[in-house]
Formats: C-alpha cells, structure tokens, sequence
C-alpha cells in the first residue's frame, strides 16, 4: 500500500498513556511478517508477551526449576514461594478477599469446566435452570450443556439487542425459582459487549442463583474487582493478559469452593489417603490435583507485576479512545457491516465486508502484515444471532496506536 488515507475523522486526544513506552517491552511488536512490520489485531484469541514474561518462563527453567509444596530444600522453597506469590498477585488482580480463593487451571475453559463438573454435579438435578448470556465464548456453554445433560437440568439463554447489549428484560422473565446458575460474560469475546454484571448479578442473587463470570476478555482491558461485582465464580486465562498459555485462574467465593466436591484426584490435594476413605486438603489445593503450571505461574507473576506498573486507568482511557476511533473509521469503509455496536464495548471490531468472503479478506491483510482472525471465534450463538457464520475479527490491546487502526483500515478499504 502507498501512505494510508487518513480516515476524515480526528484522532483521539492524547491519555496521558505513553504507549510507545509500554511497545517497547514487547519484543514481537518491532518483527516483521510478509516483508511488513507486524500490526498485531488477534490480541483477543491470544495477547503478546512483555520481556519480563519470557524472562520469568527462562529463570524458572534456567535456574529455578524444583517442584513445589514438596521439598525440604531450598530451590523447592523458593519455587513455591514464586508459585504461591502468583496466586496473591491473582487475587490483587481481581479484587479477591484472599489468595486461597485463586484456583490455578490450565485457563477460562478448564475454570468453568471445573465449576461445571464439581459444583454443578452438586447443585444441580432435574428440571433445574442454568441461564447463559447468548453473548458467550462455547467455553462458558458448552460445560453447562453437558452437565444440565447429565443432571436433567436445562440451560436457557439470555437473547441479546441488535447491537450486542444484553436483553435485561427477556433477563428478567427468564431468572426464576429453577435458575441454580448465570453463566456470564465480562466482555464477549465476538462482540465486544460489557454487561452490567453487577446489576445482573445481584438480580439473580435474589433468586438464589450463582454467578459465573467469564473474564478472559475483560482482564487485560480494564480493572476488575470481583467482591465490587459479587461474582460467586470469576474465570481468565493467563495467556489473554500478557502471560504464557497454560494457565489461568478460578476465583470462587470462600464457603463455595469450601463446599465443592474434588474434581480431579491424585497428588496435592490430599491431606490423608487410605484404602479406606480420604481427608482433602483445605482450599484451594483440594481443586488442584498434580503438579501445576510452575513456570506458568512464574510468567502470569510477572504480566501481573508488569500491569501493576501501569497506570491501568490510563490504559483504559487509552483503549476506549482507539476503540471508538476505530470503529468510527471502519463504519465509513463502503460495503461494511460492524456487528457489535454496544455501549462501552471493548475494542473488539467485528466486522463483514460486502461481496468479500472473511477468511480470504484475513489473508489479504495477513500479507500486509496486519493479524486477524476470521471465521465464527469459538461464537456461534452470538454470530447466529445476527444472522452469521462466519466474520473478521480485528482485536485490540493496550499497545496498539491509531496508526495501527489507520493501516488496519486503508488496507480493509483497498
Ligand atoms: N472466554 C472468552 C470470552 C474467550 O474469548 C476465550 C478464548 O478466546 C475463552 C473463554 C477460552 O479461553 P481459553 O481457550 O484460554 O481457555
């Protein structure tokens, strides 16, 4: 492409966030794909990795390695101080009373999965209710169908507005005195919406219902504070917050995860073992059968000490004004159609272009260097709600520039 025409439409004023400061920690931004300097889009399916995350992984592995909670010597007690820092540096993320209410999984989808197939099998029977925000990534539906399957329950969805809000009435009509669980997202991951989860939340409290919240795309776009919410159960994946794949984190209310069954068994997660019948450990080790992700803990460590270092307000700030900037720019491109429009929706810019088929146009832009994804994102119900199968999705984090947009949209354009 020759210089990209500007869209007519101004650039955001500046945040106050140095941008350029924070781009210089992540190493593969300043790469090169297709002879072009990397534009990274895709930051929703995963987020790039700062120095200190790579440097982390490399310690634990060059010099750190020793399991934990397991030896009597020093690299055992220093890696389990490493480990069990990560978990009080998760619970400061999400606003969590304590660490032992952060269970480590391998991420969002093994989180939810975990509350499906310990406190569902507990919790829910026949004719029971789990509702489930159209909105949501197959990671917080699919776990609910096969449980409700087993159990005899049924899961209901929550519809959603023409532009990707959640529908608060049909909500409404639908919470009842079956409803056992809202499976809910933070901020949909083919949409961008951010329902007021607060207000749901308490909304199914009042029906005794609990709360599951998806935060996977949440976490890394604006601060979280799950005793403000009053989420029963709050899920991420490291690897979508700027740490390694591999591993992610299921915050549960204290007396809930007291109360749920073992998932899996083996070693960590008992205190006694006879032929004769177990006592478990106490939270959260009791849910964490075997060896975790060490050196994963390491890397999520150190994305969280990284984002602590940020003015996250700033970054928000930031996020939001390309966000708008972005979509504004891509609405005047002929032929599109933007799908999720909401309100306060985080940058995820969805979009089809007429005549054009989505995966085709993601390998056009893959040749200018400019990464996104193309197809159904792991959302059928959420793009079949808009009459969908397949679009393009073009994904933003804190590191991207408006420059970045302007490239994203010329290229779309031409
Ligand atoms: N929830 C949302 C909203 C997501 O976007 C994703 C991944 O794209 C997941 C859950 C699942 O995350 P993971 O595959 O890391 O478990």
């Amino acid at each position: 492409l020759a210089e990209p025409p500007r869209p007519p439409i101004p650039a955001p004023p500046p945040t106050g966030f140095d941008v350029e400061a924070v781009r210089r920690e992540f190493p593969q931004l300043h790469r090169e794909v297709n002879g072009r300097p990397l534009i990274w889009l895709d930051n929703a399916a995963t987020t790039l990795k700062p120095r200190q995350v790579a440097e982390a992984v490399a310690e634990h592995y060059t010099s750190g390695s020793s399991n934990v909670h397991r030896g009597a010597h020093a690299l055992a007690r220093q890696a389990t101080e490493q480990y069990e820092g990560g978990r009080a540096a998760a619970a400061r993320l999400l606003g969590a009373p304590g660490p032992e209410q952060i269970v480590f999984v391998r991420g969002a989808t093994e989180g939810v999965n975990l509350v499906a197939q310990s406190w569902g099998r507990a919790n829910l029977g026949l004719g029971d209710e789990i509702l489930v925000s159209a909105a949501e990534h197959h990671s917080n539906l699919v776990p609910w169908q096969l449980i409700a399957a087993e159990r005899r329950a049924r899961v209901r969805p929550i519809p959603l507005l023409p532009d990707g809000q959640l529908d608060r009435d049909a909500y409404r009509d639908l919470l009842g005195s079956r409803t056992r669980l809202v499976a809910l997202t933070h901020a949909a991951n083919v949409l961008g919406t951010v329902p007021p989860v607060a207000e749901m939340t308490a909304l199914a409290h009042r029906y005794g219902a609990r709360v599951l919240v998806d935060g996977a795309q949440a976490v890394s776009h604006f601060p979280v504070d799950v005793s403000a919410l009053d989420a029963d159960f709050y899920v991420f994946s490291g690897h979508k917050i700027f740490a390694p794949t591999g591993i992610g984190v299921l915050y549960g209310k204290r007396e809930l995860l007291e109360a749920m069954p073992p998932w899996q068994g083996g070693g960590n997660m008992i205190e006694s073992v006879r032929f004769e019948g177990n006592t478990y450990a106490p939270v959260p080790h009791r849910l964490e059968a075997g060896t975790g992700h060490i050196a994963g803990v390491a890397g999520l460590r150190a994305a969280l000490d990284f984002l602590a270092g940020l003015d996250r307000q700033a970054a928000a700030r930031h996020e939001e004004q390309l966000t708008a900037y972005a979509m504004s720019a891509l609405a005047g491109v002929p032929g599109i159609r933007l799908i999720g429009t909401a309100p306060g929706k985080i940058g995820v810019l969805t979009f089809l272009l007429a005549g054009t088929d989505p995966a085709e146009l993601a390998r056009s832009l893959d040749l200018q260097g400019i990464a996104v994804r193309a197809g159904h994102h792991c959302a059928q119900p959420a793009l079949r709600s808009f009459g969908v199968a397949a679009a393009v999705r073009a994904s933003l984090a804190l590191y991207n520039t408006v420059q970045e947009v302007d490239a994203l949209v010329a290229a779309v354009r031409s």
